[in-house]
């Protein structure tokens, strides 16, 4: 392989622009030429492609969101779309694909692998809902920010004697929360992964009350419903002050944590290694801090799951 392509597409996430960066210094170590398709699937559809240099990607190591730029393209679900693609890729001689995104650009990149193009699937994503892979490149910094409005939040929780609902993203994964419930010290982690008892909830609440606490945190994965509808649900059972903050976008933006960067300049390079070998219809993860790489149609036949011991260790921590 000469010639190799590389996108972001979906979701950004922050460390995405290290795994552009691992993924074209490793490709030139290698004597391999690299292309960069600006705007994902859109970009590759209408042939936004460029070849990138060493220097293309200087300075981009510790910025958020994606130097290529990212976009939703229906387009590329169909045949005609990928066969517009496919002849982009032709046309330049571009052998091979890396694609970073989650699981619909890892659709996409199935579909590509059909056809006979080689791609590879590198997860980037802030929802950690990528099955075969510990950690999805951007979590650790989403995780991170969200600690850090939770500590302030709870500031506030505490001089106004308040309940707070924090809402937090992760599409239908509640990693995001479960993660930031434990390590923000959460009275209560909802999560869509867990049933919950709205009762319960408030009466540990109450429970807590009783026992002279003057603040609680209740944090909400976005998958399980609108955090402002729990918060009204609380209030209404117990009378507490309720507060609701919907974290949003502020998740997914900022300068990517150093577990991220490495993480995405581990699985960018492991992503080329990959095409080097000749193997598409892969794509890379880290179990156990070793990198892996996966059959892409298993990783998309199977369903992401949670930690089981680490929510009960929160539900324990949380009495
Ligand atoms: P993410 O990769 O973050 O999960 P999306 O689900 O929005 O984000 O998927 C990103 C893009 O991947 C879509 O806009 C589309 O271009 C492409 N894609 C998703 N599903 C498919 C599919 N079944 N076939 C082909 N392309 C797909």
């Amino acid at each position: 392989m000469k010639r190799i392509g590389v996108l972001t597409s979906g979701g950004d996430s922050p460390g995405m622009n290290a795994a552009i960066r691992a993924v074209v210094r490793k490709a030139i170590y290698h004597n391999v030429e690299v292309y960069g398709i600006y705007q994902g699937y859109a970009g590759l559809i209408s042939g936004q492609i460029k070849k990138l240099e060493i220097g293309s990607v200087g300075d981009i190591i510790h910025r958020g969101g994606t130097m290529l730029y990212t976009a939703r393209c229906k387009e590329f679900k169909t045949e005609e779309g990928r066969k517009q693609g496919m002849e982009q890729l032709e046309k330049l001689g571009i052998e091979g694909l890396v694609v970073i995104g989650g699981d619909g650009s890892y659709r996409g990149a199935q579909k590509l692998t059909e056809l006979g193009f080689p791609c590879v699937g590198v997860p980037g994503t802030i929802d950690n809902d990528i099955p075969g892979t510990d950690f999805t490149i951007g979590f650790d910094t989403a995780l991170n920010t969200v600690i850090d409005a939770i500590d302030k939040i709870r500031d506030t929780a505490t001089s106004h004697e308040r309940t707070y609902v924090i809402e937090v993203m992760g599409r239908h994964a509640g990693d995001l929360a479960l993660w930031a419930g434990l390590a923000g010290g959460a009275e209560t982690i909802l999560i869509p992964e867990e049933d919950h008892d709205m009762n319960e909830v408030c009466a540990k609440l109450n429970r807590g009350h009783d026992r002279g606490k003057k603040h609680s945190i209740i944090v909400v994965a976005e998958g399980v419903g609108s955090g402002v509808e729990i918060g009204k649900k609380i209030q209404d059972a117990t009378n507490f002050e309720t507060r609701v903050s919907v974290l949003g976008h502020i998740q997914r933006g900022g300068s990517p944590t150093a577990t991220d960067r490495v993480l995405a300049s581990r699985l960018g390079a492991k992503a080329v290694e990959l095409l080097l070998e000749g193997k598409g219809g892969r794509v890379v993860g880290i179990q156990q801090n070793q990198l892996v790489d996966h059959d892409i149609m298993e990783i998309l036949d199977r369903k992401h799951t949670i930690d089981e011991k680490m929510y009960n260790l929160a539900q324990e921590l949380s009495i």
